[in-house]
């Protein structure tokens, strides 16, 4: 169970744990130098990019840029918490970690938890012996029909629901479970005319049980057997069930997803059983919502590549504008693919086999490449480019990542023949008026994260007793990156706090919130150290009077346009009051340079 760990106790745990030892317990690690070296557990490669640093206790790759400290390790190797995480290790290292007593807010809803989880558990049960009795003959005929045989029914633990009102509430009420808590489950509706009473949910369906990343039973949905209406049920949200969280199959597939290196993202629970009956086992399906964030954040542990199958009707490309947005910002490479003549993957499979479906995967192109050519190209009239240009822009604004944005700005101009430059101009009309899309820090363009500052930095990490002399120079306040400066401002603060006794680089660059610099200086810290401890004082001065150069030459610049500015409006005064500052700023950098 969750709950807060004292953060000494953290500290222990992470002092007795030792990188290379757990590494090892999942990817063969050979020594190279001064770092040990192994296949990438997170991505798919052939000869080893895969580094871990007992000194400094991180790890990085340089194949797919994971890397993190022992604790992210866990977490994204087991599919831990990070609490959980602590506390596995601790129990590895011999650490004792105090039970805290839950408050009755936390029991109250662990026990809703509970026995929703029982509930549903019950249910799974009781439908997959529907299935195989003399009542489910008809649906056990139908899965038969769609290839489906008895050892992928029990897998998935398939199972139906008897036609009639109150079959499953009777089950219930005869075993002495409250209907109220079946209610929370989903699984019984109360009549309209209150007087407590419940009827069934599903009747007469095929029903598969959702299961979380853990197994457990969390929903159900049911397909209604031949024709009829709504063709797909699903349960309800409930205390363990939040919609637009899931994603069905994943439990058994994620292991072939990480050997494969990507996930085949499929509609619904058909398409993915179908493929998985065919030996198609790196499969994951949406369950009929959108995909959310929450989703891409999942996949996103397991494989950052997504092969995503979808059907190209209008609704298809609604919803595949929104799946760009997310896998772009996830920093996730998706394909598109779309099947022949309207094929679903349950029918193309069953028609045409693994091999063929399989081909179709392999030479899917980029999802962006799709979007363009389909959804923002083969447009002609004028009316048609103005549509294919706001439908464009209002698109690129949601990519957050600057390079990313700015290729596709350069793509999407080129197809539909416009000037790149007054693309870029409409989408930074669009971003400035949204507000607190471009002043924010975290959205620096990555290009303009300085080499010099950052390898300030670096060297602070490395060579952290250099920290009090560096920061007492106010060389932060020449940065031109934000982000740099407050970080440099924050490790200042961290050694003040920890001395350099406590100073632990490896958790400080774990606690560092921009993504994009926090894989860089892992990078840099794995990578051989390229400072000869003797000359740090003279590399760190070099490095301080270039960022000072940069500094400078930026103020003088600005400064410089000011003046010409004040001399076209023939404003005297300021004029004169500028080239004054201009001159003593010219001074100053002589004297301190
Ligand atoms: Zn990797």
């Amino acid at each position: 169970m969750k709950g807060h760990i004292p953060p000494d106790k953290i500290e222990e745990v992470k002092r007795r744990a030792d990188i290379v030892d757990l590494v090892s317990e999942y990817v063969t690690l050979k020594k190279g130098g001064k770092n040990f070296l192994g296949l990438c557990p997170f991505h798919k490669e052939k000869t080893p990019s895969f580094t871990v640093n007992r000194d400094k206790q991180i790890f990085y790759c340089f194949g797919c840029g994971e890397g993190g400290n022992v604790l992210t390790f866990l977490m994204k190797m087991s599919d831990m918490s990070f609490p959980e995480a602590v506390r596995h290790l601790a129990g590895k290292t011999g650490v004792i970690i105090p039970e805290r007593v839950l408050t009755r807010e936390e029991k109250e809803s662990f026990s809703v938890r509970n026995d929703v989880g029982r509930v549903n558990k019950m249910a799974a049960a009781y439908f997959s012996k529907n299935l195989f009795s003399q009542a489910g003959k008809e649906a056990r005929d139908y899965l038969r029909k769609r290839g489906i045989q008895d050892d992928v029914i029990k897998e998935f633990g398939l199972g139906y629901a008897l036609d009639g009102w109150r079959h499953l509430r009777d089950y219930f009420e005869k075993a002495g479970v409250s209907l109220k808590l079946v209610e929370q489950s989903g699984l019984v509706i109360p009549k309209a005319n209150g007087g407590g009473s419940f009827y069934d949910r599903f009747r007469g369906r095929l029903i598969f049980p959702i299961q979380d990343i853990g197994d457990s039973v969390i929903a159900f949905g049911g397909r209604i057997i031949g024709s009829g209406e709504p063709k797909y049920l699903n349960t309800s949200e409930s205390p363990v069930y939040i919609k637009g969280r899931n994603l069905y199959g994943l439990n058994r597939t994620k292991e072939d997803i990480r050997k494969e290196g990507y996930a085949i993202l499929v509609e619904g629970y058909f398409d993915l059983i179908t493929l998985w009956a065919y030996g198609v086992r790196n499969v994951i399906a949406t369950l009929g919502t959108a995909l959310t964030r929450d989703h891409v954040d999942l996949i996103r542990r397991y494989t950052s590549h997504v092969a995503v199958v979808f059907d190209p009707d209008e609704a298809g490309k609604k919803a595949l504008t929104r799946s760009i947005e997310l896998f772009l910002s996830g920093n996730m490479h998706a394909k598109g693919v779309v099947l022949p003549d309207g094929y679903d993957p349950d029918q193309y499979l069953r028609t045409h086999g693994k091999e063929a479906f399989m081909e179709i995967i392999d030479k899917a192109g980029s999802l962006v490449d799709y979007y363009i050519e389909n959804v923002i190209g083969g447009v002609a009239t004028y009316e048609e480019k103005r549509d294919a240009l706001k439908e464009a822009v209002s698109f690129i604004i949601h990519i957050d990542n600057t390079r990313e944005r700015d290729l596709f700005i350069k793509r999407v101009s080129e197809k539909i023949g416009l000037d790149q430059e007054l693309l870029t101009k409409e989408v930074n009309i669009v971003l400035k008026a949204a507000p607190g899309k471009e002043a924010d820090a975290s959205r620096e363009p990555e290009m303009e994260i300085d080499t010099v500052e950052l390898s300030i930095i670096h060297i602070m990490l490395e060579f952290p007793s250099v920290v009090p002399e560096i920061a007492k120079k106010n060389i932060f306040d020449c940065f031109m990156s934000v982000n740099l400066k407050s970080l440099a401002l924050k490790l200042t603060d961290y050694y003040a706090k920890e001395g350099a006794k406590g100073f632990d680089a490896s958790q400080f660059i774990q606690a560092i919130d921009n993504e994009f610099i926090k894989k860089k200086l892992l990078r840099m810290m794995i990578d051989d150290n390229p400072y000869d401890e003797k000359l740090i004082d003279r590399v760190t001065a070099d490095a301080m009077k270039q960022i000072k150069r940069k500094w400078y030459k930026e103020r003088c610049r600005v400064l410089k346009t000011k003046i010409k500015k004040a001399e076209e409006n023939d404003n005297q005064e300021l004029w004169a009051r500028l080239l004054e500052e201009l001159q003593t700023l010219q001074k100053e950098e002589k004297t301190s340079l």
